[in-house]
């Protein structure tokens, strides 16, 4: 026998015996459906072929007698072969209902878009590849939909009870609708920001100046930006702000600065805990955190702040997000793997 006849007929065998299986399958799962009296003849005449299969040596023998099975079992199976392909197409819509659900109830995966989160979050123009979060829905009670999916429409919902009100450090995703003084466009993104101000709290931003961001660059020679700073306590207990140059990315220090310069009083205390507000400097800027500036926190609302607060859009340019808004908290990074950890 050449080669090319004997590849031929070991494919054919191979096809011939995976349709069996698939045969055999369809007979175990409607045997109660079939007639028993064609169950038995079908089994006959795959026993028949299973011989036949075994000892020819012909390939087109091997087709003829094949197609000539298949156009008899058909027959008798076609009924329960679609009902094959429903299960399959049963199997995909429950499969997307079960992680609308998920995504809805338990967990949903965001993409970080800005540098507004950094250094705890990176986004995606800075180092290339944004982080992919996860946010736990329930934790602050989770909602039933609010509008229809692919639509702009609006429909009433239930809110289950929470497992532990938002606090201070949270890293929290928000809808940003009614949020009036924001545009309209980014009325229509969720944002994520880190939780400042609980209902009721005095707020108030001690001033870091964006002049003191400006710093000599060893490596240019010349006045640059310091590109996510975060403040660095020396033994001394002098405070600098360390970050990257806008230009070449070699890490730039200035300072010190003042113990109180770039912190947020809240209720008169610096704002402390989580460790995280110890090393963030905050800007004061905007309507809403401008110098000498005191917020009172609305009841059924929030004030946050992004972590890089040199180039983060937050509460202090648009006041205070809505309680209603809440989509969750944002609790771990899964992607890119290298980053992979718990949010803090
Ligand atoms: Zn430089």
């Amino acid at each position: 026998m050449s080669l090319f006849k004997w590849m031929k007929l070991r494919r054919y065998k191979k096809h011939a015996r995976a349709n069996i299986k698939e045969i055999k399958k369809i007979l175990a799962k409607n045997s109660s459906k079939i007639d028993p009296k064609q169950v038995d003849s079908i089994y006959s005449e795959i026993d028949e072929l299973k011989s036949f299969i075994k000892q020819c040596s012909e390939p087109q023998q091997l087709e003829d007698r094949f197609i000539d099975f298949s156009n008899r079992t058909d027959k008798v199976l076609r009924a329960y072969k679609k009902s094959v392909f429903r299960e399959y197409a049963e199997a995909i819509i429950t499969a997307i209902l079960l992680a609308l659900l998920i995504r809805n109830f338990v967990v949903q995966a965001f993409k970080i878009p800005t540098g507004s989160m950094q250094p705890t979050l990176h986004g995606a123009n800075y180092y290339g590849v944004g982080d992919r979060i996860l946010v736990n829905k329930f934790i602050y009670g989770a909602k039933t939909p609010t509008g229809i999916l692919f639509t702009d429409i609006k429909i009433p919902y239930y809110t289950f009870r929470e497992l532990r009100k938002p606090q201070r450090g949270d890293v929290i995703v928000f809808s940003t609708e009614d949020i009036a003084l924001l545009d309209e466009d980014e009325r229509k993104k969720d944002f994520i920001k880190r939780l400042v101000g609980l209902p009721g709290d005095k707020i108030e931003i001690l001033g870091l100046r964006r002049e003191t961001l400006f710093v000599q660059c060893d490596f240019c020679g010349e006045i640059k930006h310091i590109v996510n700073p975060i403040k660095i306590f020396k033994p001394n207990g002098e405070i600098f702000l360390q970050g990257e140059c806008a230009t070449c990315r070699k890490i730039l220090t200035n300072g010190p600065i003042g113990e109180k310069e770039g912190v947020v009083l809240v209720n008169d205390k610096v704002l402390d805990t989580p460790e995280i507000f110890k090393r963030i400097p905050y800007l004061n800027e905007g309507p809403f955190g401008g110098r000498f500036k005191t917020i009172y926190v609305p009841e059924n609302s929030y004030y946050v702040l992004g972590d890089n607060s040199p180039s983060s859009k937050d509460s202090r340019f648009w006041g205070y997000v809505p309680s209603s808004n809440l989509k969750g908290l944002a609790f771990m990074i899964y992607w890119p793997l290298q980053r992979l950890g718990l949010i803090k």
